[in-house]
């Protein structure tokens, strides 16, 4: 641990427990021992292909197939690029934020945010909706803002709970309030595709901060999501 320590810490004054908060139990490292996160995306690309390409092999596919042999870099392009750009620090979204000139000081909710995630278990897409409101102290934070924020956490391998509190923490940060509501519903092909294969249930997690814990607010917002 003390040499990921040291190698952390040279990365744009970033310190270990941020990269921690930031990235959980993302560790940074392949196989051969080299510290990813000083890899830049074109290095990650390759050495991703070549291991999927790997992969494909022990499954005994034929890497000379026409239709097969782009998919190694198209997936390793796909990882890095989209479906795990969230891991990339550099990919998160600026916030702007407004002057809350009309003074409006009841709860504004987002809902319906698609959103596409991975579970962290399987590597099968979390497929959802997250829901999002605030209750703004002086600024408001453009709305697409809140959905760019939603897609950033969850281009990562993650866990519902997890990218719940992800996007309920960076929002508090950014609007600069503890007044916080997330909902995340979404299905886990994990479930529904394989193993149990229920295709009807969906997984609900929340996180509710400062007036939201309120039960009166939070069913304010509870119903108005419905
Ligand atoms: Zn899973």
């Amino acid at each position: 641990m003390k040499t990921d320590n040291i190698l952390y810490e040279n990365i744009d004054g970033i310190g270990l427990d941020e990269i921690q908060e930031e990235y959980g139990t993302f560790s940074g490292k392949i196989s051969n021992g080299r510290n990813t996160v000083s890899m830049n995306e074109n290095e990650k690309i390759s050495a991703i292909a070549n291991h999927f390409e790997g992969i494909m092999r022990v499954l005994g596919l034929d890497l000379n197939d026409d239709s097969l042999k782009g998919t190694p870099r198209r997936v390793a392009k796909m990882f890095v690029k989209e479906a795990f750009s969230g891991l990339d620090e550099k990919n998160k979204p600026e916030i702007t934020l407004f002057e809350n000139k009309y003074q409006y000081n009841k709860m504004i909710v987002e809902k319906g945010i698609t959103l596409f995630s991975y579970c962290e278990h399987h590597f099968v897409p979390i497929i959802g909706k997250a829901h999002v409101a605030y209750i703004s102290k002086g600024k408001v934070i453009g709305l697409s803002k809140i959905n760019r924020l939603v897609q950033y956490y969850s281009n990562r391998p993650q866990l519902q709970e997890r990218l719940t509190v992800q996007i309920a923490e960076a929002l508090k940060k950014a609007i600069g309030t503890e007044d916080v509501a997330v909902l995340v519903d979404a299905v886990h092909l994990c479930v529904a595709s394989r193993g149990i294969k229920d295709t009807s249930s969906s997984t609900i997690t929340a996180n509710y901060s400062g007036k939201f814990i309120n039960e009166e607010t939070k069913n304010e917002f509870l119903v108005l999501i419905k």
